[in-house]
């Protein structure tokens, strides 16, 4: 078998190697698998952005096999660890029902996006995967098999009781905001099962996973919005944030319901035009300090193309109904109504279109650094951090992105996921000292995103990347990181499921 394509992951962290691969066919071979070997990396779809998913000389088991849907009720799904979310989403489809807690990149496995607590853009709406994981079975590093069901177990103070071991839930407090990837979840009287939702394979091999889900799927309009500067858009989505937070708590079929606000920033836009992509799908972004939102709205299911449509137009009545109307009226009194698109439910292809500009974002991004690095300096790389604020603070930790990328003459762009206070900050490095400053710049960052409330690590986890294992005992601090290592002997003695990955072994 060719052992190359599972060298590295999408961090492209380099020096990627491995004495070999293993690809089991069924869950019941695992046990053996993790029992026997000496050192093993577990892997799903190597997506992961932090070097998690590289093997640096463990043997790599590889869940690609693992497909199976084992069982399915419009409330549950149990499904194998290599089932991809698409495949998820597509068989739920088929039953008219959905998981929320999607992560941007769909051929990502279900075992991966529990073991990074990975989240979407509706964690504004639906919270992170983690909330979404009903029951898991795990191998432990021993070979024994753990099956855990949310509910059934909670730590006794700060010891968590796992078959024949004992573990000590660490003692720091986690910041408290909608996702967090950052280390072992860790809290008195904690449910097993939310120790080994983000463990990033440290902890034991996820061979299966029970998720929630909600019947039926919600319909959906997608609005692009074109914005002329920041603090018109920061008070559009505080708004519609608002609106949404009491059609939830008020049930009102009328309310403004939104799930989800993307946003791009100026210099977002400013690659979408370089790269064609405004004209390509012919979209209207802004110039000059604008930037663009991406707002997913739900409607009553069933509402249709014409019923939305009508919603639109008579938004402004005094007697208009709907969750359309009521957002077209925040639109307007924010002075965004009348440049906004609006791909109506139906419209697959429109909203397909908007999703494509949005994903346009990071392909210009990570391209422009791949022909930095081939062009330039081979040691150039990807340099990004994932932060969340409290959504209050979101305003003051992007002026503190800009003022300290800026002061450090670097170019940049930032987007993300707007409505948790959580986006990208990522350099455009034109040499490798941009790099290495851009680095000293999420360092930096990461201090006063954990000034400020938040998380310097929301949602892709902390893998082998050095700045973030930096990021995460700068939260935790070196008692944080020792306490970690505590849980990681107590159920891994001899350190041999994913050595290194989130702090060094
Ligand atoms: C274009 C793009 C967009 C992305 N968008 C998002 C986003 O919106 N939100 C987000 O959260 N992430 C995002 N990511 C990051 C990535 O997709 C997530 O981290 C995802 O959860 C990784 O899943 P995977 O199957 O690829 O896991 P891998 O990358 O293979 O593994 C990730 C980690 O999980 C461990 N692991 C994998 N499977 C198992 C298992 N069965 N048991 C135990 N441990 C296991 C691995 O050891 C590794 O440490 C994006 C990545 C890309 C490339």
């Amino acid at each position: 078998m060719p052992l190359d394509r599972y060298l590295s992951d999408a961090a492209h962290f380099p020096g990627g190697h491995t004495a070999g691969v293993i690809v089991p066919r069924s869950v019941d071979e695992i046990p053996a698998i993790v029992r026997s070997a000496p050192a093993l990396l577990i892997v799903g779809a190597q997506s992961s952005l932090t070097g998690g998913a590289t093997p640096m000389g463990e043997l790599v088991l590889s869940t690609e096999k693992l497909t199976r849907i084992v069982d399915i009720s419009p409330t549950l799904v149990r499904v194998e660890a290599g089932v991809t979310v698409a495949a998820l989403q597509e068989h739920l489809a088929s039953r008219g029902a959905w998981f929320p807690p999607t992560p941007t990149f769909t051929g990502a496995f279900a075992g991966g996006i529990v073991a990074t607590n990975a989240a979407g853009a509706a964690t504004f709406k639906y919270g992170a995967v983690r909330s979404w994981v009903e029951a898991l079975t795990v191998v432990l590093a021993d070979g024994s098999s753990l099956a855990i069901q949310r509910g059934e177990q909670r730590a006794s103070g700060r010891r968590l009781r796992l078959g024949a071991v004992d573990v000590p839930v660490p003692m720091y407090r986690m910041p408290d905001v909608v996702k967090r990837s950052a280390g072992y979840h860790a809290e008195p009287e904690m449910d097993p099962i939310d120790l080994f939702i983000g463990s990033e394979g440290t902890l034991g091999a996820i061979t299966t996973v029970t998720f929630r889900v909600l019947t039926p799927a919600p319909t959906t309009a997608l609005a692009l919005v074109p914005c002329t500067s920041e603090p018109r858009a920061l008070a559009l989505v505080a708004a519609l944030r608002d609106a949404s937070i009491a059609t939830w708590r008020t049930s009102d079929p009328d309310g403004v319901n939104v799930a989800a606000i993307e946003h791009m920033d100026r210099r977002c836009l400013e690659i979408l035009k370089e790269d064609g992509v405004d004209r390509k799908y012919d979209v209207t972004l802004p110039s000059g300090d604008g930037l663009a939102l991406l707002v997913q709205l739900e409607l009553t299911p069933g509402t249709t193309e014409a019923q939305a449509f009508d919603q639109i137009a008579s938004a402004q009545a005094r007697d208009a109904r709907g969750g359309l109307a009521a957002f077209c009226r925040v639109l307007e009194q924010h002075g965004g109504f009348d440049e906004t698109e609006i791909a109506l439910p139906g419209n697959v292809r429109r909203a397909e279109q908007f999703v494509a500009v949005r994903e346009a974002v990071p392909a210009g991004v990570n391209r422009r650094v791949g022909d930095a690095q081939r062009d330039v300096d081979a040691r150039i790389a990807k340099t990004a951090a994932d932060m969340i604020v409290p959504f209050d603070r979101f305003a003051e930790m992007m002026e503190i992105y800009r003022a300290g990328f800026v002061a450090r003459g670097l170019d940049f762009a930032v987007w993300g996921h707007v409505s948790d206070g959580n986006v990208h900050p990522n350099v455009l490095p034109r040499s490798y000292a941009d790099v290495e400053r851009g680095k000293e710049a999420i360092l930096a960052f990461g201090r006063e995103v954990t000034r400020l409330g938040g998380c310097p690590l929301a949602e892709h986890g902390v893998g082998r990347h050095p700045v973030k294992q930096a990021l995460l005992r700068g939260l935790y601090g070196d008692a944080g990181i020792d306490q970690m290592r505590a849980v990681k002997r107590a159920l891994d003695p001899a350190w041999k499921l994913a050595p290194g990955v989130i702090f060094p072994a």
